[in-house]
């Protein structure tokens, strides 16, 4: 059996060459690290909900018309994804302060922002992904200011969607990160949402009682993370009763 290339190993994926050319598939590990991969474990199922997850809401963003790499799900830890250039930036967006915003800000955890407030972070693990601002991203040209115009309408739209289908479900979502890729269409490029989007990279706390169910359960050492992680996708309808069809989004009357 020949081997598959592999393109690029992270934190809690791996890439390899897709069937056809500008594919790839995107392989979900059970690996979860923290602050900069100072902290590691390996959270058995992990990869599989994250997998699963992610294409439940990437379809949504199809629905939506909202441009996506998400091509199709493959088996419980793989799916087939767009290549794509990535923008060397990780966008977060805030509803609610918490995490680095509330500590460096001196907010307390919890309080709801006056609107969504939109961060851009360098992708450099050797920095720390540290915050950058519009001039830094315009004066080193990791994005242009068409790009920068097209990945906040992208983000604030991907928040919308996120926050809707969270508080249907009794989950408040508090903040997130998405990346975001360039693809080629003959001479024009277009940008999409790309990576994962999970909650490995989303704050969610249940609406009435504020329990954790995202990464930070790893982070603070706050329970089960993988339990935090099947109920959300329990509430979502995203794990398989039988067989392995992941139904999506449903607008509900
Ligand atoms: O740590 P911080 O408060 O800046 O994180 C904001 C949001 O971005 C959180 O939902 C966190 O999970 C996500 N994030 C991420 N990957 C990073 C940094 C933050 O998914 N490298």
């Amino acid at each position: 059996m020949a081997r598959r290339k592999k393109i690029y190993e992270g934190k809690a994926k791996t890439l390899y060459e897709g069937p056809e050319p500008g594919t790839i598939v995107q392989y979900f590990k059970d690996d979860a690290t923290a602050f900069n991969a100072e902290k590691r474990a390996v959270i058995e199922g992990k990869g599989v909900l994250n997998n699963l997850l992610s294409e439940y809401f990437m379809l949504g963003l199809s629905n939506l018309g909202i441009p996506n790499h998400f091509l199709k799900r493959l088996n419980m830890r793989e799916q087939l994804v767009r290549a794509c250039e990535i923008v060397p930036l990780e966008i977060i967006v805030r509803n609610y302060a918490a995490g680095t915003m509330a500590k460096r800000l001196g907010i307390d955890e919890g309080t709801q922002l006056p609107r969504p407030i939109v961060e851009y972070c360098l992708k450099d693990d050797k920095l720390g992904d540290p915050l950058v601002t519009e001039e830094h991203i315009a004066a080193f040209g990791w994005a242009s200011q068409q790009d920068m115009d097209d990945i906040l309408s992208l983000a604030l739209r991907v928040n919308d969607f996120l926050s809707g289908v969270m508080y249907g479900v009794g989950i408040r979502l508090v903040d997130f990160k998405i990346e975001i890729g360039r693809v080629y269409e003959g001479d024009f490029q277009r940008l999409i949402v790309a990576d994962e989007i999970s909650p490995d990279s989303c704050r969610l706390w249940d609406i009435e009682t504020g329990r954790k169910l995202d990464k930070d359960v790893f982070r603070r050492d706050l329970g089960d993370l993988s339990d935090a992680y099947t109920e959300v996708a329990r509430r979502l309808g995203v794990l398989p009763r039988s067989g392995n069809a992941v139904p999506g989004p449903k607008l509900v009357q």
